[in-house]
């Protein structure tokens, strides 16, 4: 496990499970072949194999966890399960979570909130964009049983209404939409460096340089690919990473610093 620094701060990856993607969910405009100088991406059946999971940051005595993992779930694109125990390796219980942070509403991001009938984190405040919940559980776009399982821990919940909300002592809420309605970021700014923590605007770091790519399962993916290049943009400025859910290792990703050529690294 290799947390990610944010001065003062450290987001640490608690790994779930894996998703299988096909590299022509991202191509969905594209051309089929472009995923030729991203090959070492694919698994020797060419699929990518990709981390589900959350982070966790201690800010002060609040504990934040941020997203929520696939859950205990086997079938053809995951396999989840083993968040409760990534967060006791770090000596955390689900008691101990004041605050979850979800970024959209899609089963492999909100799958731990319930467990069992009941809310998993059981005295966490959970913030989730108003949008995403307008859209999964207002109007129940996933299906009857996750807008249920959702109104399951829905005293809990505290939507996000407006950009830019705080979220925990120097953290703060963007609104990310385009892969779903209400898709939120974080913005984590401690001593000068700046981590976005970005949920599934980017699925892979492809996406970093291939920028037109369209992905499949973004609900509206004109908005999703404006919001990705913005964010992509963004890295350009001085001490600021990006932190995507299901990058190898679950790391984040950030610019060189002073090449004429764009370098990214994972760290
Ligand atoms: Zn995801």
């Amino acid at each position: 496990v290799k947390p990610t620094f944010v001065g003062d701060l450290v987001v640490t990856p608690l790994f779930d499970g894996t998703a299988i993607l096909e590299p022509a969910m991202f191509t969905a405009e594209g051309e089929p072949t472009s995923w030729n100088a991203h090959a070492d991406l694919l698994d020797a059946t060419g699929r990518l194999v990709v981390p589900v999971g959350a982070f966790v940051v201690r800010v002060g005595n609040e504990v934040v966890l941020l997203d929520a993992g696939v859950g205990n779930l086997q079938d053809e694109m995951f396999s989840g399960g083993a968040l409760l125990e990534s967060l006791a390796s770090e000596g955390l219980t689900p008691q101990d979570i004041t605050t979850v942070f979800v970024s959209h509403l899609h089963s492999d991001h909100c799958g731990w909130l319930e467990s069992n009938g009941g809310s998993t984190f059981r005295n966490a405040e959970i913030r989730i964009g108003a949008a995403d919940w307008d859209h999964y559980v207002t109007q129940e776009k996933g299906g009857a049983k996750r807008a249920a399982r959702l109104r399951a821990v829905e005293a809990q919940v505290k939507t996000i209404d407006t950009d830019g909300e705080s979220i925990a002592t120097g953290i703060t809420s963007r609104s990310t939409p385009g892969h779903t309605p209400g898709h939120t970021s974080l913005v984590i700014s401690n001593r000068q460096h700046r981590l976005i923590v970005l949920g599934d605007a980017l699925h892979c770091p492809a996406q970093l340089t291939e920028t037109e790519w369209e992905f499949l399962f973004d609900v509206d993916r004109a908005l999703a690919k404006a919001t990705r290049q913005s964010l992509v943009r963004e890295a350009e400025e001085p001490n600021t990473a990006l932190l995507p859910m299901h990058f190898p290792g679950m790391t984040a990703a950030r610019l060189v610093a002073g090449q004429a050529k764009k370098q990214w690294v994972m760290n």
